[in-house]
Formats: structure tokens, sequence, C-alpha cells
């Protein structure tokens, strides 16, 4: 174990709460949790085990993963978000038993070239508007058709991906374009269309009975729409608690300042703590002075630049805390409950992009 004082704490009763919100959300439909990304920077394995049974499946990204959680046991269906990335990745991914997106004509023919010993499901991805993945809406019949009669090939699922889900844009110019699609197709199984974001904003649109969710941050206790509710406000609970110590203290005078570029100045007497904690950890380097954090369990800022290694806290006002004191960067719960969304707000950032920059030196303890 490392003898810095920094880690990040992953309570998974927190996460098996915020999937219950989301299945709360979703009526009928089902839930693939999302785990990519290392589960959004929460361990794969802990947050995989703590939802196994839970979720419906798991949608994650990498074949690699995939035969993580299949040799740890784990029998849950899996949804490979973005498909096949070569040909070589076919036959392995129908032998773990994943669903495939399939999202372009490269991919569509190497399925079609495939000799598999079982037939994969397919999620059909549409590209409605996001111009990122999938299939424009006019090529989509003719591609379901084509996959309709391939032997490796086997229950269509509709997906489309929401590019505004979060924003006064919304969904509705992409759910109509997806809506036509689906309207003139009769073999398709069921549709896949929503994010954290949709599953919370528009429950009535994601397909009831038919419909398979892919909630991803929600999970981890962070707002899809931070600016409009919070995640407390959703009823989320944090996941991962980053915290460290105070590893020294200073007292300043006024006109002293603080950190690389001299960026923070006192203009009164102060006491600052320097947390171990640094962009070094994953924790933002343009989170500026004013970016919330707690200390000896109360709520404070930060101060000045963060450097590879630490950061300052401005702990004038609790006097009680010194060298070893407890400092929460983001999570936490009670008085000291510093909320990811508000520091990734901070650092011009989104809570995603914190999670999954956590750096592997962060030891991670799975509670
Ligand atoms: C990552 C991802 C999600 C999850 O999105 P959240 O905003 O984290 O809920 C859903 N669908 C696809 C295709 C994704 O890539």
């Amino acid at each position: 174990m490392s003898s810095r004082p920094i880690r990040a704490r992953i309570v998974t009763e927190a996460l098996r709460h915020n999937f219950q919100v989301a299945r709360n959300h979703a009526g009928d439909s089902r839930l693939w949790a999302v785990i990519k990304a290392n589960a959004y920077g929460h361990g794969l394995l802990p947050s995989a085990h703590a939802l196994s049974g839970l979720a419906d499946g798991f949608a994650l990204l990498e074949l690699s993963e995939a035969e993580s959680l299949r040799r740890a046991g784990l029998h849950d269906p899996i949804l490979m978000l973005e498909g096949f990335f070569s040909p070589a990745e076919i036959g392995p991914a129908a032998e773990l038993g994943v669903t495939v997106v399939v999202h372009s004509h490269h991919q569509l023919q190497w399925l079609e070239e495939a000799e598999l010993a079982r037939p994969l499901p397919v999620f059909l991805k549409v590209n409605t508007g996001m111009n990122r993945l999938g299939f424009k809406p006019e090529e989509a019949a003719g591609v379901v058709r084509r996959l309709a009669g391939l032997r490796q090939v086997a229950a269509v699922t509709l997906m489309t991906h929401f590019a505004e889900a979060d924003t006064d844009v919304g969904i509705a110019g992409q759910l109509d374009r997806f809506g036509h699609v689906r309207a003139g197709l009769a073999e398709i199984e069921g549709i896949s269309i929503a994010n954290s974001a949709t599953l919370l904003r528009y429950p009535a649109a994601i397909g009831g009975a038919t419909g398979w969710a892919r909630p991803g941050i929600m999970l981890y206790g962070a707002s899809p729409f931070p600016e409009r509710r919070s995640a407390r406000e959703l009823g989320l609970r944090p996941v991962m608690t980053l915290e460290s110590e105070l590893i020294a203290v200073q007292n300043l005078h006024p006109g002293d300042r603080v950190g690389y570029g001299g960026r923070f100045e006192a203009d009164r007497p102060m006491r600052v703590g320097i947390v171990g904690c640094g962009y070094g950890d994953g924790y933002p380097r343009h989170a500026g002075t004013g970016t919330p954090i707690s200390v000896a369990g109360r709520r404070t800022r930060t101060l000045g630049r963060v450097s590879m290694d630490m950061l300052v806290a401005d702990i004038t006002d609790i006097p009680e805390a010194g060298p070893g004191s407890p400092v929460v960067l983001w999570g936490g719960s009670g008085m000291g409950h510093v909320p990811a969304d508000e520091v990734a707000m901070a650092a011009g950032t989104i809570s995603y992009e914190m999670f999954c920059a956590l750096a592997p030196r962060v030891p991670r303890i799975v509670l």
C-alpha cells in the first residue's frame, strides 16, 4: 500500500442504490449498466460484481473487459457498445456470448464473412443526428434485411444515441427520425435509445417493455445535467470518495502568495492546508481558487493552482484542522460532502472526465 494518504473509496452499496433509481425511472424497460472505461474509473470488476443480477446486463467497450467479466464468473448479458474493432474479434465475441453493436458497413461485411459457432444478437446503430457512429436512417431498412438473412445473426434491436438529451434542445428531432426508421421495420426485436439524461428526462420515450436503456453516469452518483438538477435532487448517492489528508500547514501574512504562478494572494492573515492530492492523481488542474473541498468534515475552498502532487485548502476558519486532518476532494457524506459535479463545474469539465481520469497511482478501496 502506498504511504501517501490519498485513496478513492468506492461504496458499492451506493452503486446498487443508484441502479435502483435508474430502475425506478425505467418502467418495464430493461437496463444495461454501462461499465465502460473501467466503470467510469470506479473499477470494472467490483462494479460488475455489485450490479450482477440487478442489471439486465453490462455495456462496455473492449473485448478484454468482456473476457474479464466471464473469467470472474459473471454470466450476465454483455453489450459491446462499439461492436468489434476487427474481424478477429467476431469469433471470440460469439464464444463469450455477447451482444454486438453493428454501426458501419465494414462491420457488416466482416460479420457476413465470419464463421461462427453460434449467432450473435445485434444492436443496429442508426445515426439520427449525432454523426458519430451509425448507419444513415435511409440505409437502416436495407441493413436490417441483410442482417435478418445472416446465419451469423440472432435477434436485431434498433439503437441510437442522443447528442443533446441533457440540453434545452432535447431529443425531439433525433427521436422523430428514429421513429420513422422504426415504423418501417417489422423484424425489430426492441429499441435502445436512452443514456442517463434520456432515462431521467424522457422516460416515456425509452420504449417500455421493448426498451433497453443504457445508464452510465447516474449509476456512479453524478448528475448528467448538473446545471439543471443536482445528483442529490435526483436521489443519487456518490459512489467514489476521493480523500486525502493535510500533509502540512502554512500561516500567511497579507500579501503572501500561494503556489505556482502566485495565483492566490492573501489579503489578511490566513491559515492554509497543503493537501496530498494533485493533478498527478487525476484531480483537475483547471480547478481554480474557490473550488469546493472539505477539511476535517467542513466545507471550504481551494486556493491557487493545483500542483502535480499537492493542492492548497483554505483552513483559516477551521482552527481544529492540522497535519493529518482528513480531506475530501469529492464525494463523502454529511457536512463534508463535496459533490463531484461541483468540482467538475469549477474546473470547466464534467464528472465523467474526472472519474475516468483518476490516476492508477491512487489506490481504490472497495467497500
Ligand atoms: C457511454 C454511453 C452511454 C452512457 O451514457 P451516460 O451519459 O453516462 O448515461 C450510453 N450509450 C452509449 C452508446 C454510450 O457510449
